[in-house]
């Protein structure tokens, strides 16, 4: 028959798979999400570029349309330089002519710019298109990857959730809730086997006095450092006994208070 100590060093194996198993599929859960996230950031920000690179288009293609109109009109105004007699009429028409070539060499060079900008927002387009093609293959790899997680250990998360039912059925509910709170509150480790006189779980010496009470695995002996539980392994071949021993007969010489360090928080 376990003493309760032992149960709980049991309960604590069964906790700690399970911790580990739900944190893997937590983890690939919010690797999915934060990709799913990424890629919704990225197809904004594509069709934003989309709209804005259709916009320079038609800009483009509306300074063209006008080029041309000017251009046409520049032609036309000179062949009929070529028909006028006139001075006072010749003079107006070389005025008018002076000012399509300037409105033309403004247009050219807003079109100059405009072919710029449009192959500027061509080339962030594509940029924008390559990164969201490469955030959907990975949120896609991540996904079938937590399937596969989720297929593979959530039979057995299941099995450990019975087992550790059936054996919290055994431990008494204060002693249960106390458990629970270290294991939670120190990093998943609430009881620690003491070995050579050392507490696992903080590395600080146990004070001697508590060794006899430790190796009956009877009582809660909470380590004075980490205030884990204290644990004693009962299989000889592991020396916890046999160090604790030797612990016992070097006292009065180990008896000198180390100095102290502060407890390894995990
Ligand atoms: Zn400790």
């Amino acid at each position: 028959m376990p003493t309760k100590i032992e149960v709980l060093a049991t309960l604590q194996l069964v906790d700690q798979s399970l911790r580990a198993k739900t944190r893997a599929v937590a983890e690939g859960e919010g690797r999915v999400a934060a990709l799913e996230e990424a890629v919704s950031a990225q197809t904004a920000a594509a069709s934003a570029a989309r709209v804005e690179l259709a916009a320079l288009g038609a800009r483009q293609r509306d300074l063209e349309g006008r080029l041309a109109a000017a251009e046409a009109k520049m032609k036309d105004r000179r062949m009929r330089m070529t028909r006028i007699r006139n001075d006072k009429e010749l003079g107006l028409a070389r005025r008018e002519v002076d000012l399509l070539k300037e409105e033309i060499g403004t247009l050219e060079t807003e079109l100059m710019a405009v072919m710029e900008q449009v192959e500027g927002a061509t080339a962030k387009l594509s940029g924008l298109a390559a990164e969201l093609a490469r955030l959907g293959a990975e949120r896609d790899r991540e996904a079938s990857e937590l399937r596969e997680t989720l297929a593979r250990l959530s039979g057995e998360i299941e099995r450990e959730r019975a087992t550790r039912s059936e054996l919290v059925q055994t431990i008494d509910g204060d002693l249960r809730r106390k458990y629970e709170m270290i294991f939670s509150r120190r990093g998943g480790l609430a009881v620690v086997e003491v070995r050579g006189g050392i507490c696992q779980g903080c590395r600080m010496r146990v004070p001697p006095q508590l060794f006899n009470q430790i190796q009956r695995n009877a009582e809660v002996i909470l380590c004075p450092s980490c205030q884990r539980i204290l644990y004693a392994t009962r299989d000889p071949c592991l020396g916890s006994e046999a160090d604790a021993s030797v612990e016992r007969s070097v006292g009065s010489a180990e008896a000198v208070p180390r100095p102290a360090k502060p407890a390894r928080q995990n």
